[in-house]
């Protein structure tokens, strides 16, 4: 876009500052911009239908509509254009209104320059575009092009409610290509992409057009069928869907075969929500799996056995915390441009007695779920600032601890009282403690948020965006919330240097992130060509494996004593 043209509409009724625009934009010498100016709303509406506007600067006062309105008009007819609000220094706090309701930037009438208002709107393109491959990356598997988990759950709530309505019925289906981890293996990672998009568009065949069609990651797919009519009819679509993967299908040059096993489950049968839905199809794809691979299995209510293990392990939960079965690990992260340690991340780990050690993702749900991450999750927050003031007194210099926040935690009321009781009970500089919270965690309700996240920050904690880029935020909410770094999920780390658009994506989140002065953490750093492209872009931070795997406090200790110094590091980057 840097020789362009970018058609700018300009909303602007006094003529004072129209000029004062116009003098801004030539101040700078620079052409690209085709400046269009209107007076009104209404005039701004119809310059919006007839012509192709690239970016909008627009005045809060106009003669036809005030304030936030003329905002939420423009949004409405033009939701993908980026809007930058030009604010009269009486009305900056209305300015920043609007960025929460959807505006990509303000600008201060009178202060700044014509440079200003150009990074400006380049940033506001800039941003609209990020956000809207990030808001088709939250409902989209990037790879098959179909629908992913969360698009999924959506349609098939949306789907129940027909099925209500039409007293219908409906088959879900879950799929998994059968020995896909070997074919990966032997194969490639790249000849089982490859495999997984021909199975997506196979499976698409086998359909009627309304149904859905999802990965919900892995080799797992699952498909809705609506209205179709009764079990039997289902079963038959899944037959037609193993038939058709069975056919030899060629990747990487080679002729493969691979068979399918599918799960059916039926609403209502047994069942009166999503989600009871979805862990019945889950179940009978289990036993499907487990019969012998190449099939499909119903399900069937003594399935429901599988579910008292998971009692079991509930109960076994509970006590954990007495039994003294959950231990913290540490990960060390660094700052990318000199190597220093700047701290660690806290990972939970549960020893169970007879499944051996096991990571958060087996468990954390469980503990979600109960409730039981209240009591766990503020024991992490001691445990974690103990270890961490601990290490600070034996000289290891500052360091800060990273804990995660899981979504319960986060809403309880208690949460700042118990983040003010660890502190205390540690001795710890609040500074040296940053909290990790997801975006889907904030985007769920984003105004309470908010609110949460303001009385953290003013206890002096930092608060970072964890797994950043896999649930969707608007961008612009980041200007408005007190977070002070952003961890780029791994799943982008690892694209960087594999394909162009996963390295494009990281760099432009870096940018982005650095104009709105939030660090930027790279998380799951395995490869040192990926460390090597974050250090180009500028990113602060890494963490990953390529440096540390997760440690006990013991083996952190002793980490800590040999120095892994900036020396170290710099080798590695060299
Ligand atoms: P997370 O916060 O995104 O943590 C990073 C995860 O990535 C950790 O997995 C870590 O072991 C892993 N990892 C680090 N470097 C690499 C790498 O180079 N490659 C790969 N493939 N993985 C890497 P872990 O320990 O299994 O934790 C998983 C998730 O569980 C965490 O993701 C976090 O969301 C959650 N979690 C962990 N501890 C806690 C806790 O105390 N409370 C809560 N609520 N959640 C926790
Ligand atoms: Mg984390
Ligand atoms: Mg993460």
């Amino acid at each position: 876009m840097h020789h362009d043209i970018i058609n700018l509409l300009l909303l602007e009724d006094n003529p004072a500052d129209e000029r004062l625009v116009r003098e801004m934009l030539a101040e700078w010498g620079d052409s690209r911009f085709k400046l269009t100016h209107v007076k009104t709303l209404s005039q701004a509406i119809s310059s919006l239908n007839s012509l192709d506007i690239d970016v909008c600067l627009m005045d809060l006062n106009l003669p036809d509509s005030q304030g936030l309105g003329a905002l939420s008009e423009i949004i409405t007819i033009a939701p993908q254009l980026p809007i930058v609000v030009l604010s009269g220094q009486a009305d900056e706090d209305l300015a920043f209104e609007a960025v929460q309701k959807g505006a990509q930037d303000y600008i201060v009438k009178g202060q700044g320059d014509g440079v200003l208002l150009i990074r400006a709107l380049r940033y506001a393109i800039e941003r609209k575009r990020t956000e809207r491959r990030l808001a088709y990356l939250a409902e989209y598997d990037p790879l098959t092009d179909l629908p992913n988990r969360t698009l999924f759950k959506r349609r098939l709530n949306r789907a129940l409610t027909r099925a209500d309505r039409n007293n219908s019925i409906i088959g879900l289906l879950f799929l998994d290509l059968d020995h896909f981890k070997d074919i990966n293996d032997t194969l490639g990672h790249d000849a089982g992409d490859e495999l997984l998009i021909i199975a997506g568009a196979r499976i698409q065949t086998c359909v009627r057009k309304g149904d859905t069609i999802a990965r919900l990651g892995g080799d797992e797919f699952t498909v809705i069928l609506e209205n179709v009519g009764n079990k039997k009819k289902a079963a038959k679509v899944a037959q037609k869907i193993i038939d058709c993967l069975s056919e030899p299908l060629e990747v990487a040059g080679q002729e493969v075969y691979i068979t399918t096993s599918i799960g059916i489950a039926c609403y209502p049968d047994n069942c009166d929500n999503a989600e009871d839905l979805i862990k019945h199809a889950d179940m009978a794809l289990y036993a499907a799996k487990a019969k012998g691979r190449s099939g499909y299995e119903y399900y069937r209510k003594k399935m429901k056995i599988a579910v008292s293990q998971r009692m079991n392990m509930v109960n076994r939960l509970r006590k954990a915390i007495e039994s003294d079965e959950l231990e913290l690990y540490y990960q060390p992260q660094f700052n990318i441009a000199n190597g220093s340690l700047i701290g660690t991340e806290a990972l939970l780990r549960w020893h169970h007695p007879r499944m051996g050690l096991l990571a958060p993702d087996q468990f954390i749900h469980l503990l979600e779920e109960t409730g039981l991450i209240i009591p766990v999750g503020e024991w992490v927050l001691n445990k974690a600032c103990l270890q961490n003031q601990a290490w600070m007194d034996s000289g290891y210099g500052q360091l800060r601890v990273s804990v995660n926040l899981s979504t319960r935690q986060f809403k309880q009321n208690e949460l700042v009282n118990t983040i003010s009781r660890v502190l205390e009970a540690s001795h710890m500089d609040p500074t040296c403690l940053h909290l990790e919270v997801t975006e889907s965690l904030l985007m769920e309700n984003i105004d309470c948020a908010t609110k949460i996240i303001q009385k953290l920050a003013e206890t002096g904690v930092n608060l970072s965006l964890d797994d950043f880029g896999t649930g969707y935020s608007s961008l612009s909410y980041l200007k408005t919330i007190p977070v002070t770094a952003l961890k780029v999920d791994r799943s982008f780390i690892q694209d960087v240097c594999n394909d162009s658009d996963g390295a494009a994506m990281v760099a432009a989140i870096i940018r982005l992130a650095h104009s709105l002065r939030l660090k930027v953490v790279a998380e799951g750093v395995e490869e040192k060509n990926q460390l090597v492209f974050l250090a180009a872009q500028g990113c602060d931070e890494a963490q990953g494996f390529l440096f540390n795997t997760p440690m006990s406090a013991t083996d952190m200790t002793q980490w800590l004593h040999q120095q892994y110094s900036s020396e170290d590091l710099r080798k590695t980057i060299n």
